[in-house]
């Protein structure tokens, strides 16, 4: 189920309480701040990740055990950002204390009606004067504005616990942003690349929508770092990261794929296309002489880039698909570097 599309974020929030909190009580899962957040993240339906490990463990009737729970949340969750999961565990307690208590008082409040009805029914047998059936209906009146002050009240806790469930779910995209970017580069990084290679695929196959991959890595980099220090090095990092947001379209994806490497990702693009943009980002990189330093500007020479290029082919996988461009660049990197080859000049 794809909940995620179409919906304000507080009908999103509210629409997987409704489903997570049901399907956990359905498998004896405890409603704990950890399991509830490896849940809501299950029904959110972007850490694709979990729903594949989630999905596996249903299909194969896996029963969740406490350790089956907790091996999720440390591998999905937790392991993503520990300060930040910090936060969404004491809201999420919160959140869920309020939600149980709103319950419980609810399912008191039914017990309570229908032990009156149960009383009403013996009366109404026992052939009741006119006094005694004007009692009931007093008393029925009573517990009928009882239920509707109830009801009242129960609107406005679900209205606050839609609010409380709308700022979990804020903090929730918060924790998934952190975990997709980079923090040298403030790129996307190599999980959110998998993500969006998945992506490709699946409309390519859907929609027959082209995608090309360029896998971009910085030529003899080592060396820089050895002549002019790592930090000089992290700094070249950030500046080819610009360079290469700078010469795709907006709605390219560019990512740093680890190290000095990184990758962009092409929709609508086939590979001759690709190619051009590969030389336009080569280019741009060779050209800029770089210099370190505000007032007095320290040359540091040019760096290079190799680039490899393929496009997506109907039989591909994700790793069928970034292999094919990353033996391109091999090729790229032994026929002298500072080059762009495609797949198709790999024999
Ligand atoms: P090639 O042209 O064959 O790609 O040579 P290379 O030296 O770039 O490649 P190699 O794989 O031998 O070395 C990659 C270097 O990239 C090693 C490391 O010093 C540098 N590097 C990787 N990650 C970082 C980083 O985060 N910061 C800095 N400053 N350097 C990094
Ligand atoms: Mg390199
Ligand atoms: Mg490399």
């Amino acid at each position: 189920m794809d909940i995620a599309k179409h919906l304000s974020e507080t009908e999103i929030s509210a629409r997987i309480l409704r489903h997570a909190v049901p399907k956990m009580s359905e498998l004896n899962i405890p409603v704990t701040p950890n399991n509830y957040s490896v849940w809501y993240e299950y029904y959110l339906g972007i850490n694709l990740d979990l729903k594949r490990a989630i999905d596996g463990l249903l299909a194969n009737e896996v029963s969740f055990t406490t350790d089956v729970c907790d091996g999720l949340f440390t591998t999905y969750i937790q392991q993503n950002s520990p300060e930040l999961m910090e936060h969404v565990q004491i809201e999420t307690q919160m959140l869920i204390n309020s939600l149980l208590s709103k319950i419980a008082g609810m399912s008191q409040g039914n017990i309570k009606f229908s032990t009156s009805l149960q009383k009403f029914d013996k009366t109404l047998k026992n052939n009741p004067t006119p006094e005694v059936l004007q009692d009931i209906v007093d008393d029925i009146a009573t517990e009928l504005d009882g239920i509707i002050n109830a009801n009242i009240a129960m609107d406005q806790s679900l209205t606050s616990i839609n609010q409380e469930v709308g700022a979990l779910k804020k903090e929730m995209l918060d924790l998934r942003s952190v975990v997709m970017t980079d923090q040298l580069t403030s790129l996307k990084n190599r999980r959110a690349f998998d993500e969006e290679v998945i992506s490709h695929i699946e409309t390519f196959n859907q929609q027959e929508i082209k995608s090309s991959l360029l896998v971009v890595d910085i030529d003899h980099f080592k060396r820089f770092n050895d002549v002019h220090g790592h930090l000089i090095g992290d700094k070249v990092l950030t500046y080819v990261a610009q360079a290469l947001k700078q010469s795709v379209k907006g709605d390219d994806f560019v990512a740093r794929y680890g190290g000095e490497e990184f990758v962009i990702l092409l929709s609508n693009t086939g590979i001759a296309e690709a190619k051009i943009v590969a030389e336009n980002v080569r280019k741009k990189i060779a050209q800029r002489n770089l210099t370190i330093g505000k007032e007095k500007k320290m040359p540091l020479g040019n760096i290079t880039v190799s680039v490899g290029c393929a496009s997506l082919k109907l039989e591909d996988s994700k790793d069928s698909y970034f292999i094919r461009a990353d033996e391109a660049l091999y090729r790229a990197k032994s026929a002298g570097r500072n080059r762009v080859i495609t797949e198709s000049e790999v024999s």
